[in-house]
């Protein structure tokens, strides 16, 4: 199976993604993760994604294609499949991808838009906490750990992202709209999107995928 998940930031894409995998035991590519390990590891990718990504801009076109395509041609991605979480995210990033897919004659399935209003998206944004270690998504007010700062499943530490400060969240839902939008649209033309409600518990939004694909 292959996916595309795409959503303003904040709209659930990591926690879909992550149900999918447990549940389905499909293979999340996220773009921002992928970065921000790079940031973690202290690389030249990550030092040069991290001048972006603080402010909240997009990463440039050729280095992002680069690392993604990499992964999207190895030998355990073509043989699981994946869904893609953050990628593509512009029009340029939609194209290299569909020739890619095509050179590999691996086709798309399906692409899922997660659509909520900006308000929602602030809030959530606002008090999202992740787990150091295994990736668990938190929130201040919706789904407070049960020790605070710490994780319920694996007890490492919890962190904010650098990203998630309302100046930098404003930006990010700016370029979403101008450069992201436009990819939804493409693929709307290409016959392979469905819309799914961001706004319901993850719960309901994961029915609505698992329905919007026929698995
Ligand atoms: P995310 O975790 O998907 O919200 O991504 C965090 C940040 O990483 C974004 O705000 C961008 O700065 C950068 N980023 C992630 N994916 C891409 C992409 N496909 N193209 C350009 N920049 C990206």
């Amino acid at each position: 199976m292959r996916l595309i998940l795409i959503g303003p930031p904040g709209v659930g894409k990591g926690t879909q993604a992550a149900l999918l995998e447990s549940r389905l035991g499909l293979k999340p590519l996220s773009s921002g993760v992928i970065f921000r390990s790079e940031i973690d590891a202290d690389t030249d990718l990550g030092h040069l994604a991290n001048s972006y990504i603080k402010r909240g801009e997009l990463v440039p076109n050729g280095v992002t294609i680069e690392m993604m395509a990499k992964r999207i041609r190895s030998e355990e991605v073509r043989k699981a499949g994946f869904i893609l979480d953050g990628f593509p995210r512009t029009i340029r990033q939609a194209e290299a991808l569909d020739t890619m897919l095509l050179e590999m004659a691996m086709p798309l399935d399906k692409v899922i838009s997660i659509e909520v209003d900006d308000d929602v998206v602030i809030s959530r944004l606002s008090g999202r906490m992740g787990c150091t270690k295994c990736g668990e998504i938190y929130h201040s007010i919706n789904k407070p750990p049960k020790r605070e700062g710490y994780c319920d499943k694996c007890n490492s530490p919890l962190f904010v992202r650098s990203d998630d400060q309302p100046e930098t969240i404003r930006e990010r839902l700016r370029v979403f709209r101008e450069n992201t939008a436009p990819v939804r649209d493409h693929y709307q033309a290409l016959g392979l999107l469905e819309v799914v409600d961001g706004s319901q518990d993850p719960e309901a939004v994961y029915e609505a995928i698992v329905d919007g694909v026929g698995i």
